[in-house]
């Protein structure tokens, strides 16, 4: 008990610590991307959202189309999709947190550039706004969560579209990278039926994909997967694969958010209530609370899963698919600890 308490202290003194972290809460532009999923990226207000431009796209140097997309992920999408006639930039790198990103003057700059731009949607990139009225860009915008089912939000303003992390799908991957094969067929026309193969050929590993996940999972009870992670990231992927969400060491979908006393309380609670055995933490978030509460209740920490973004290249984590694959081993030999 007195182990505990000091515990305890130490998770209240980092909370302290720790309000200097920005918060993704200051939803000032969570409007909801509900509408065609093609629209100019032009950031103005009168809707007047054509696609006058993009059949006269101008392409790069190389003759390739210009992608830029917001996350790793949708970067990798693109490439998959585009093959060797694009040239995909990313706005954020491997391991980047995107719920806390600060524009750069860079980006402005690729955003004018690119013909063709990529965002997740349903909120978690919205600081692209801000990027496209900069840059001045009139090229497409894909929200790639366009026909996505969204799983509920919690109520908050942030998360008042829903959960933003749509990509730990297979099955919502598949419908991403249709949205990401329809803008590019919108801009580059002419390769339509190359960009179609590319899509059938991905979706088929998307669906080999899901297949491995769930022969990773087969010998691992349904009782047995009940997963702890740092922040609320993995809820579409739980919902594919039968497991259950016991708790979230930051309880939002948000990473920038901290969590209460009475919230870490309850969640130790709930470890220990469900014989819950680890904890895994994520390459883009700071370990230290989940570290703490780890020890608090009396349990491992297990890392680490590919949340939010892709991993460095050369790392089990470095494509989408290797993304998926990596968390689903982890959490298979996680849950049987
Ligand atoms: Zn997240």
């Amino acid at each position: 008990m007195v182990k505990f308490k000091i515990g305890l202290a130490w998770l209240l003194a980092s909370l302290f610590l720790a309000t200097g972290l920005a918060a993704c809460g200051d939803a000032t532009s969570t409007i909801a991307p509900t509408a065609a999923s093609i629209s100019t990226a032009s950031n103005n207000t009168s809707g007047a959202a054509t696609t006058a431009a993009t059949n006269s796209a101008v392409t790069s140097t190389t003759g390739k189309i210009k992608v830029l997309a917001t996350t790793t992920q949708l970067g990798d999408f693109a490439r998959n999709i585009g093959g060797d006639r694009v040239e995909v930039t990313t706005i954020l790198r491997p391991d980047d947190d995107p719920h806390d990103y600060d524009p750069t003057a860079d980006d402005s700059k690729n955003a004018a550039a690119a013909q063709l731009i990529v965002k997740n949607g349903v909120g978690t990139d919205d600081w692209l706004d801000k990027i496209i009225t900069n840059s001045g860009t009139k090229a497409p915008l894909i929200d790639t969560s366009e026909g996505i089912k969204l799983r509920a939000g919690n109520g908050s303003d942030e998360e008042k579209q829903g959960d933003p992390h749509i990509w730990h799908s297979t099955d919502n991957a598949k419908i991403m990278v249709a949205n990401v094969a329809k803008g590019l067929t919108q801009v580059d026309p002419t390769n339509k039926e190359y960009y179609q193969s590319q899509l059938t050929a991905y979706q088929k590993q998307l669906d080999d994909l899901k297949a491995q996940i769930t022969q990773i999972f087969a010998p691992v009870p349904v009782e047995k997967r009940k997963l702890v992670t740092n922040h609320d990231a993995f809820g579409y992927f739980t919902d594919e694969f039968q497991i259950t969400v016991v708790g979230s060491v930051i309880p939002s979908f948000s990473d920038a958010a901290q969590p209460t006393p009475q919230e870490i309380n309850e969640l130790i609670k709930n470890i220990k209530d469900n014989n819950v055995k680890v904890i895994f933490t994520e390459t883009t978030i700071n370990p230290k609370i989940a570290e703490q509460v780890a020890g608090a209740a009396g349990v491992k920490i297990y890392s680490n899963l590919y949340g939010d973004a892709l991993g460095a290249p050369g790392t089990d984590g470095d494509t989408y698919l290797k993304m998926e694959l990596s968390n689903a081993k982890n959490m298979a030999a996680g849950f049987q600890q």
